[in-house]
């Protein structure tokens, strides 16, 4: 199944985006998160069928609530991993997602990660253009921990960056950890991209982010993914924006 964890702007304070998060769930047991099955899925193949289902119940859900007058505007993220956006035809799988769903291009963003990139930097290039042309929004996750050239950051039709949760920890109290954030921000910034910053958990993460410029914040201290009745829920009780 899916959770969806809610993305906020840091200037109005208003819901922008939900990442959508697969979870396993089986019956009677402990959920089993990403992180145990992912890699798995990646070694065998699996990762395309489940990235496939993951596109179309994401694109089928945002249309519910675009159609229902919910969580209006608010972009939908999906992630794609290496072997996904390497093995098949991505840009077909995407349309037709959008298509069989009638989800707008234009609410749906896709999170790739630097290696997206470096692994064929020709044929990503292609395909990155066409899905941008297409009307989907490009980000690049866990930016900074994988090997970039930063040069292939102005060519890619990228609209934002997503600092990774390793240097958002102790951004108030590592030095280090800081001045690459702050690098980051100022990088995105004048390259015209959006920085959004992941696994913000204190106000005072909050804090030095908003001082530093970024654009948004995803993380527990907004909330954490959610199953869609308690999303739904808590927009409902007005606790989200
Ligand atoms: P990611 O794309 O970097 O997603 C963010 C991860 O950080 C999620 O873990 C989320 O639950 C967690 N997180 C968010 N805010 C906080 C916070 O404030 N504190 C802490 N400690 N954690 C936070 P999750 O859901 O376990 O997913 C792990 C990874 O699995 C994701 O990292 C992503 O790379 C991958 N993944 C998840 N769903 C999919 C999918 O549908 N397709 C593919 N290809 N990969 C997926
Ligand atoms: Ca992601
Ligand atoms: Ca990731
Ligand atoms: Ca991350």
């Amino acid at each position: 199944m899916l959770h969806y964890q809610p993305q906020m702007d840091l200037a109005s304070g208003a819901l922008v985006g939900l990442e959508a998060l697969l979870r396993w769930q089986p019956p009677g047991q402990a959920m089993i998160y990403p992180g145990d099955f992912i890699p798995i899925a990646e070694e065998t193949g699996l990762i395309v069928p489940i990235g496939e289902w993951v596109l179309r119940s994401a694109c089928a859900q945002q249309k519910k609530w675009q159609d229902a007058g919910m969580f209006a505007g608010v972009r939908m993220a999906v992630n794609l991993s290496t072997r996904q956006f390497g093995q098949q035809d991505i840009v077909s799988t995407v349309l037709n997602a959008l298509a069989e769903s009638g989800c707008s291009p234009s609410w749906l963003e896709l999170e790739i990660t630097e290696s997206v990139i470096m692994d064929n930097p020709q044929a990503a290039t292609e395909t990155l253009q066409r899905l941008s042309d297409m009307g989907v929004h490009l980000s690049i996750d866990d930016f900074g921990t994988g090997y970039s050239s930063l040069s292939y950051l102005k060519r890619f039709p990228i609209d934002a960056l997503k600092i990774d949760r390793s240097f958002v920890r102790d951004i108030t109290v590592d030095a280090d950890d800081a001045a690459i954030a702050q690098a980051v921000i100022a990088l995105a910034h004048s390259l015209k991209l959006k920085v959004i910053a992941e696994g913000v958990e204190t106000a005072e993460q909050l804090a030095f982010l908003r001082k530093q410029g970024c654009d948004q914040i995803q993380g527990y201290y907004v909330s954490q993914p959610l199953a869609i009745d308690k999303l739904e829920q808590l927009m409902s009780d007005n606790k989200l924006r």
